[in-house]
């Protein structure tokens, strides 16, 4: 077999068979089959899709490419969560250790900013020392010990995603059902999750734009999870304006804080309280949404969330001085205001356009292995549905060079859409 006449295949629209799509991922995996060819390959597939038995075929391969992690022993049950990617979604940092408050352990590996979208372990990296590097082995005692974990791929676990997922981020790749849906499944598979929360996310800021595509992107999750007798249960959120404020790495880590502290934005807070309460019950921790509701928020307001998210970064190496004093973060040297320029109810605060300028500032990465600028990025102070006057503050722009502030400042511009007639408030989920 070569790796090209399986690529060919693909561009022709071909079926690829399950032995193909073996050798191909054991190929990449082991580095046999170059970035170049794994990049047309996977332009193929976003140009082309899969069938269901393809992806299922390529999840399986990708999940086997290393270890599968096995929690028996160390959790009564293995839970996880993952968001199919968005602005602003930094909800692992703060459900994370609401759960883990509640009783429920919880061991996560996530990932890098992702095109437009941004990355939790780009967040947590904001805080110096956190490492998201840990073994396997450190993985399990951590979580046996103190129930939470947010780490990022061990090279034991799914290398090939591992080596796809950053490939795909900077080759405009990351669009594609299949690709998705393997990237996450296989990550989650061998991470040893039998029980799997996912924030399919929809709208202009989402992967999935319509509600059909995303509802077909859960659909696929779900039946992989099952043939890999795992629970998955998927959520569709709204991901057409930026979720919460804070939209760049350090910035999301302060907002974060701040929610676990109990004073979020409100549709960050409700967002993660909603979420929460459905981990607590797919997690057997809650009865019902409405008990696991009210045991996430009484997590947060007994500071026993705030607690464990202090416990995590401390175990992970981070220093936790960061966490108390949010104010010790490195501040950008340019931070300006960005203001309406007429009145009226806004019906548009585009989420892509705001990721996109903020990996244009240096929240993401434009090639391969690129550092990303932790303390960029953007504070949105209004909603859609919204009513702002002239020359009220929209955003706040954080940069650390001119050109780039300059450029973001005719970003974010596009990013606003008004209307002179009252505009409801976007749901946060859809289903
Ligand atoms: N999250 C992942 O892990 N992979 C994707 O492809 C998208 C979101």
């Amino acid at each position: 077999m070569r790796a090209v006449d399986i690529i060919i295949k693909k561009r022709e629209h071909g079926e690829l068979s399950g032995e193909e799509i073996q050798f191909f991922v054991d190929g990449f995996t082991r580095g046999d089959i170059p970035d170049y060819q794994v990049t047309a390959w996977a332009m193929a597939v976003l140009l082309n899709g899969m069938t269901p038995r393809e992806t299922t075929d390529l999840t399986l391969a990708m999940a086997h490419s290393g270890e599968i992690l096995d929690l028996s022993g160390v959790v009564d049950i293995a839970m996880d969560k993952h968001s199919t990617g968005g602005v602003g979604d930094k909800t692992s940092l703060v459900v994370l250790p609401v759960v883990v408050a509640c009783g429920l352990p919880v061991g996560k590996m996530s990932g890098r900013g992702l095109g437009f979208s941004g990355g939790t372990l780009d967040k947590l990296e904001s805080i110096p020392g956190y490492r998201v590097d840990l073994t396997t082995q450190e993985f399990k005692k951590q979580l046996k010990e103190i129930g939470i974990v947010l780490t990022g791929q061990s090279l034991d676990l799914a290398p090939a995603d591992g080596k796809l997922y950053a490939l795909r981020d900077v080759t405009g790749t990351v669009q594609s059902i299949p690709l998705i849906a393997s990237s996450i499944m296989s990550k989650k598979i061998a991470g040893g999750a039998q029980a799997i929360l996912l924030d399919v996310k929809v709208g202009l800021g989402a992967f999935m734009e319509t509600l059909d595509e995303a509802r077909g992107l859960a659909r696929l999750m779900v039946d992989i999870g099952r043939l890999a007798g795992r629970e998955v249960v998927t959520l569709l959120s709204d991901m057409n304006q930026p979720l919460g404020e804070a939209v760049g790495n350090s910035l999301e880590v302060v907002e974060a804080i701040g929610t676990l502290h109990g004073h979020g934005p409100m549709d960050f807070s409700e967002h993660c309280l909603h979420v929460s309460a459905h981990m607590l019950v797919l997690g057997h921790r809650a009865q019902d949404l409405e008990s696991g509701r009210c045991m996430a928020e009484a997590a947060i307001a007994s500071g026993a969330a705030m607690e464990k998210f202090r416990t995590l970064v401390k175990a992970q190496g981070g220093d936790v001085s960061f966490v108390d004093n949010p104010g010790k973060f490195p501040k950008v040297k340019f931070i300006e205001v960005v203001k309406a320029d007429r009145g009226g109810f806004l019906s548009r605060v585009h989420a892509r356009l705001i990721g996109e300028a903020s990996v244009a500032l240096g929240a993401g990465r434009a090639r391969k292995g690129d550092p990303v600028d932790h303390a960029v990025g953007f504070i949105i102070h209004h909603k859609v549905g919204e009513r702002v006057e002239n020359n009220q503050p929209l955003i706040t722009i954080h940069a650390s060079e001119t050109k780039k502030l300059m450029e973001a400042r005719e970003q974010v511009r596009e990013a606003f859409i008004y209307s002179d007639e009252p505009v409801p408030p976007l749901p946060l989920f859809y289903e």
